[in-house]
């Protein structure tokens, strides 16, 4: 990986983990927009674009470890940090992420537009090579 990525990458962690600390703090819905924002690019960037189980680099999905289920069980701006926090998210092609929830339809699942992805590679510099 390039420097400059990896100082985007360290940079915008910082960024994250103020924002969830604010949240943590506040309890400013508001604050939810720039986070998955940064949840999400950060977890591609850091599975490298691809699907983190098989190395496919289409149809990608992102798989939240910290399932809805939890909501019901603990405090919900809690929840929300931990739900939302970078590290909590794998991204996975949509074969592997449905045989996860051993869902049986994987054209169903949602994948992330080839666009987005283009946009964040500019935004933190990525270069294949
Ligand atoms: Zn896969
Ligand atoms: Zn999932």
């Amino acid at each position: 990986m390039m420097m400059e990525t990896e100082e985007i990458i360290g940079k915008n962690i910082r960024i994250q983990k103020g924002l969830l600390q604010r949240l943590y703090q506040t309890e400013d819905l508001n604050l939810i927009i720039p986070i998955k924002r940064l949840e999400e690019e950060l977890a591609l960037v850091l599975a490298g674009f691809k699907c983190e189980k098989c190395c496919k680099e289409s149809e990608l999905t992102f798989h939240h470890m910290i399932m809805r289920i939890n909501k019901l069980f603990t405090n919900h701006i809690k929840y929300l940090c931990q739900r939302h926090f970078f590290g909590s998210i794998i991204v996975l092609c949509r074969d592997c992420h449905a045989s996860l929830h051993e869902n049986k339809h994987p054209e169903e699942m949602g994948v992330i537009s080839e666009k987005l992805i283009a946009k964040i590679k500019k935004r933190y510099k990525w270069r294949t090579e």
